[in-house]
């Protein structure tokens, strides 16, 4: 297991404009605040809101990292957490 601490570089599909490809680039992760945890997702889908976020039908505002319906496992915990321990498995 890493130092909770330690920023993590990951891989995430990015929208950086609506009606393009998105690009697949490594980002950097902060560890944690107090009240959060960090989860290493094993899954994400894109979902129709998503599909309408690329699309250019709803506007948020981009570059985004898309994908809110995911699994994963709890990889490090903020200070404060008491009712969560990592590896837990999490579904959002
Ligand atoms: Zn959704």
């Amino acid at each position: 297991m890493r130092n909770p601490l330690s920023v993590i570089t990951c891989q995430a599909a990015i929208a950086w404009t609506a009606n393009a490809p998105l690009s697949i680039e490594k980002i950097e992760v902060d560890p944690p605040k107090p009240g959060e945890v960090r989860i290493k997702i094993i899954s994400s889908g894109i979902c129709g809101t998503d599909k309408h976020i690329l699309e250019g039908k709803d506007k948020v505002p981009l570059p985004a990292i898309l994908g809110h319906e995911g699994a994963g496992i709890v990889e490090s915990i903020g200070e404060g957490l008491i009712r969560c321990q990592l590896l837990f498995r999490s579904a959002f």
